[in-house]
């Protein structure tokens, strides 16, 4: 083992120090600043003893042992891996908001608010929903938001049959399971062979006791669906809300608007489409908009400019309740703000490119990975495996030997339609050198797969640990050293 894989703690040596002040010539009476007895710890913390190099060459390592959007190509899908400008972290990181305190009065962060208030504007503007709520600290926490409006909305008008909620087949996991956490009941619409909502199945299933149904769109395959407004019409007549899943609203920026398609409530993942890092589980933003007929059941609190031009903190009894504590991850607000404004009109070219972007890859790769949905796809598409089945060489195999080359594997194994799906999202801020070289390696891997098979599969071969029992790591994992031991 190389000396600096070595644990940060097998290098420690008793009395070495990274630096030290020379003795206080001082002398303080701090009696008063004594730790009572009972909060002192009993025996002095573990900690390693190394020099400042020691240390600094530690966490150089160990972030190189990291793979980010910055590191490499980060083609997941359903998860818009885009890059991440850093004039947002500056503006979000500025003292002015970075250092206010959520219990301030509204005279003292009549700037936060505004930026909040604008914000909102902004999201309307690009969905076409009257108005939205920011607090939702992610795109599931926005679902369920979404869905309490909804069951809000019948309550208040005596309609409390309405305890079904309608959703796809091909439906992120996130979406039965926010159902659920609102103690909806889920019913599945099954997808045409195309991908696409069933119209058919669809008509069969609505009834008074249908609250709604959730739709991504484009879905969860990339596939825009064309039957929207007559699915809108439908739910509709049926006395039933749409909600739409804008967790990645990526190829509509610019295109088309959920609004204008007949969705009444939608969230969207700021840490997604609007450009904050999301990788270890935050933080995140999930903001829920609305059309007109429902801004009153939004969760309190909201932010509203009033006739003085002041913005006010506003609570209402018809809300649908309260969803975080004080304004949401304000930070993750800051920076897609941010990102709006810097991309201004320009922001109309991030879904046609993201698009092309996909259609290029997928169109380069089609010969040798097997497309079951053969169609212009959106921001995202699907391949189910190697067109050449006979190798043995599986999606996990494929994603494990992109390791190797320095890529990211894509999202492999989602949506569960496919036995062997690879879902690949390259996103729009990739150069077209990016995508020609990570095409030009899926062809390698294919040939490969071909001519040394058990090398693919005991893939990879390059990184730090091998093939890792993902239940075991994900369920039990072991995170100190003495654990390890
Ligand atoms: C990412 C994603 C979600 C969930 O978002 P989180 O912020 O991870 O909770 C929901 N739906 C779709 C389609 C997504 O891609």
């Amino acid at each position: 083992m190389k000396y600096y894989d070595k644990l940060i703690f097998e290098i420690s040596r008793p009395g070495r120090v990274g630096y030290s002040l020379p003795k206080s010539e001082l002398t303080i009476d701090n009696s008063q600043f004594t730790i009572p007895a009972n909060l002192l710890r009993e025996t002095p913390a573990e900690l390693p003893e190394v020099s400042e190099l020691d240390v600094v060459r530690h966490y150089t390592n160990v972030s190189n042992k990291n793979f980010g959007v910055e590191t490499g190509f980060y083609p997941l899908g359903s998860c818009t891996m885009k890059y991440n400008p850093k004039i947002n972290e500056e503006i979000a990181h500025h003292p002015a908001f970075s250092g206010l305190h959520p219990l301030q009065n509204e005279e003292s962060v009549q700037g936060a608010l505004a930026i909040y208030y604008h914000t909102a504007r902004a999201l309307s503007e690009l969905t076409g929903l009257a108005d939205f709520t920011l607090t939702p600290f992610a795109g599931a926490h926005g679902e369920l938001t979404g869905l309490m409006v909804m069951r809000q909305y019948h309550l208040l008008r005596g309609d409390t049959k309405r305890t079904r909620v309608i959703v796809p087949d091909s439906a992120h996991g996130t979406n039965p399971a926010s159902a659920a956490v609102c103690g909806l009941e889920i019913v599945e619409v099954k997808s045409t062979a195309n991908g696409t909502v069933d119209t058919n199945d669809l008509k069969g299933l609505l009834d008074d006791t249908i609250a709604g149904i959730m739709m991504t769109n484009p879905n969860t395959l990339g596939i825009y669906e064309t039957q929207v407004v007559e699915i809108a019409r439908l739910v509709h007549e049926a006395g039933g809300l749409l909600y739409y899943d804008g967790a990645n609203l990526n190829p509509m920026l610019g295109a088309s608007r959920p609004g204008d398609m007949g969705f009444d409530i939608m969230h969207i993942n700021l840490h997604k489409t609007f450009s904050t890092p999301h990788g270890g589980g935050g933080p995140g933003s999930g903001p829920v908009g609305v059309a007109a007929h429902l801004v009153d059941c939004l969760p309190n609190p909201r932010v509203v400019l009033d006739e003085n031009s002041k913005f006010r903190i506003q609570n209402s009894s018809s809300a649908c309740g309260r969803v975080a504590a004080f304004m949401g991850n304000f930070g993750v607000v800051m920076k897609a703000y941010t990102y709006i404004l810097s991309l201004g009109k320009d922001i109309k070219h991030v879904g046609p490119i993201a698009t092309l972007n996909a259609n290029y890859v997928k169109e380069s790769l089609r010969d040798t990975y097997y497309l079951p949905v053969d169609t212009v796809c959106k921001h995202e598409f699907v391949f189910d495996g190697l067109a050449d089945k006979s190798t043995g060489v599986t999606t996990l195999d494929i994603a494990k030997r992109l390791l190797d080359y320095g890529y990211h594997a894509p999202t492999i194994y989602f949506p569960l339609l496919f036995h062997q799906s690879i879902m690949i999202e390259p996103t729009e801020t990739e150069s077209k050198e990016t995508l020609d070289d990570f095409i030009d390696i899926m062809h390698r891997v294919a040939e490969e797969a071909l001519s040394d098979p058990d090398m693919v599969k005991s893939a990879p071969h390059t990184t730090p640990v091998r093939r890792l029992d993902e239940t075991t790591a994900a369920k039990n994992p072991l995170l100190k050293y003495r654990d390890l031991n």
